[in-house]
C-alpha cells in the first residue's frame, strides 16, 4: 500500500452511477477519486451505454443523445466538480480491514475510508465477430430492446431476439409494438422463461419461434441483414433475413474482482439493504446494475449512485469527516453516539 493518507471515498466503475456518485461526492467536497477502468474486448469505460447508439428515454435530452455523448457529459460534469480519473481497472480490493484497500491494475495500491462500488454488469453475447462489430457501430445488434428498439431504424422489420430467459421474452414483447415480426432464436425445444412470461410470447399474434437454432453467424456489412442459424439437432444451416438482432443471452454482474469479499447474490449481484445501497461491509456500498437484475436502466442507475454517495457522504460524517448532515428520518434512525473517528 502507499504510504499516503486514505482516501474520502474511492468509486469504481464508470457508467451512469459511477459519475454520479461522483459528482454528489465532489460537491460534498469529498475529493472523490473514481476508478473507470480500461478497454477490454467490448467492455469499454462507459459501461454498455457505451454500447447503445441512441438513449432516447435519458430525461433532459429532448432529442435522442448518444449513449457515449451520455457518458462523456456525465464523466465532464464529474471532473468539472472536482472528482479526479485513474483509467485503470482494479484487480483486487481488500474490505476485511480498514481503511480499505483498492489494488489497481498498474498503479501502487491505494487506501480509502469508504468504497462505492459501481461495476455494472456486462451483458452476454454470443461471441460472433461480426455481432460484436455491429453492436459496437450501432449496425443494428443490440443487447437491451427496451434501450434500443424503439428507434426508427427497428421500426416495422424484422426483429430477431436470441434467448430463451425471462430477459428474452421481456425484450421480445417489448419489440412487437415496433416490428413487423419478432423471431425468437433458441438453442433447445423449450424456454426456461417462467411460464407466464413464455405464454405471453408464445401467444402474441407476432411472435415466431425457432426453436433447436443457434446464430452461427450475423449478416451484413454496414448493417445486419439477416442471420445465419444451426439447427442443434441436425446440424442442418439456413440463413435468415432480419432487420435487428437482440441477444438476450444474460448479463454478468462485474463482481469477480471482490473475491467473495461482500455478500452476493447467487447470480453474481452485490447485495444491498432494501432501498439502500449499503452492504453487508460497513463503510462499503454499491449501486448501478451491480446491485440490479431487475430495471437495468441508465436513470436507475443514476439514481442508485445518487443515493450510495449519500449514503457515503453521511456514513463518513457520522465517523467524523467532511459536513454532511448525519440525517435521521422517521425510517432511518441514526444511532444516539458518534462511532470512532478515523485516524
Ligand atoms: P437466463 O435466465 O440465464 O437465460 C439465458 C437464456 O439464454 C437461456 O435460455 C439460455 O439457454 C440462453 N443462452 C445462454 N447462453 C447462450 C448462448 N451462448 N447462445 C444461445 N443462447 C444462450 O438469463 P435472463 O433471461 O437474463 O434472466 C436472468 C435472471 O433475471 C433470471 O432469474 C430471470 O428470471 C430474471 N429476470 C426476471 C424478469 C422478470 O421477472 N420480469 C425479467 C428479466 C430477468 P438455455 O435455456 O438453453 O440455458
Amino acid at each position: 500500500m502507499s504510504d499516503s493518507r486514505p482516501e474520502n471515498i474511492v468509486i469504481i466503475g464508470s457508467g451512469p452511477a459511477a459519475w454520479t456518485a461522483a459528482i454528489y461526492a465532489a460537491r460534498a467536497n469529498l475529493n472523490p477519486i473514481v476508478f473507470e477502468g480500461e478497454p477490454v474486448g467490448t467492455e469499454l469505460p462507459g459501461g454498455q451505454l457505451m454500447l447503445t447508439t441512441d438513449v432516447e428515454n435519458f430525461p433532459g435530452f429532448r432529442e435522442a443523445i448518444s449513449g457515449p455523448d451520455l457518458m462523456d457529459r456525465m464523466r465532464a460534469q464529474a471532473i468539472h466538480h472536482g472528482t479526479r480519473v485513474v483509467s485503470e481497472l482494479v484487480k483486487q480490493v481488500h474490505l476485511a480491514s480498514k481503511p480499505f484497500g483498492i489494488v489497481p491494475n498498474y498503479s501502487v495500491p491505494f487506501t480509502a475510508h469508504t468504497v462505492l462500488i459501481a461495476t455494472g454488469a456486462a451483458a452476454k453475447w454470443i461471441g460472433l465477430d461480426n455481432e460484436l462489430r455491429l453492436a459496437i457501430s450501432g449496425g443494428g445488434v443490440s443487447a437491451c430492446a427496451v434501450c434500443d428498439g424503439a428507434m426508427p431504424f427497428y421500426r416495422q422489420k424484422r426483429l430477431a431476439v436470441v434467448g430463451g430467459g425471462d430477459t428474452a421474452m421481456e425484450e421480445a414483447m417489448y419489440l412487437t409494438k415496433f416490428a413487423s415480426e419478432v423471431v425468437v432464436i433458441h438453442r433447445r425445444d423449450s424456454f426456461r422463461a417462467s411460464k407466464v412470461m413464455a405464454n405471453r410470447v408464445l401467444e402474441h399474434p407476432k411472435v415466431r419461434v425457432i426453436w433447436n437454432s443457434q446464430v452461427t453467424d450475423v449478416l451484413g456489412d454496414d448493417f445486419i441483414t439477416g442471420l445465419q442459424l444451426t439447427d442443434t439437432a441436425t446440424g442442418a444451416v439456413s440463413d435468415i433475413e432480419v432487420g435487428g438482432l437482440f441477444v438476450a443471452i444474460g448479463h454478468t454482474p462485474n463482481t469477480k474482482f471482490l473475491q467473495g469479499q461482500l455478500d452476493i447474490t447467487e447470480h453474481g449481484y452485490i447485495k444491498v439493504s432494501s432501498w439502500r445501497t449499503e452492504t453487508n461491509v460497513p463503510g462499503v456500498f454499491a449501486a448501478g446494475d451491480v446491485i440490479d437484475d431487475y430495471y437495468r436502466q441508465a436513470i436507475t442507475s443514476a439514481g442508485t449512485g445518487c443515493m450510495a454517495a449519500l449514503e457515503a457522504e453521511r456514513w463518513l460524517a457520522h465517523h467524523g469527516i467532511g459536513e454532511s448532515p448525519v440525517l435521521e428520518t422517521a425510517e432511518a434512525p441514526v444511532p444516539a453516539t458518534p462511532e470512532s473517528t478515523f485516524p
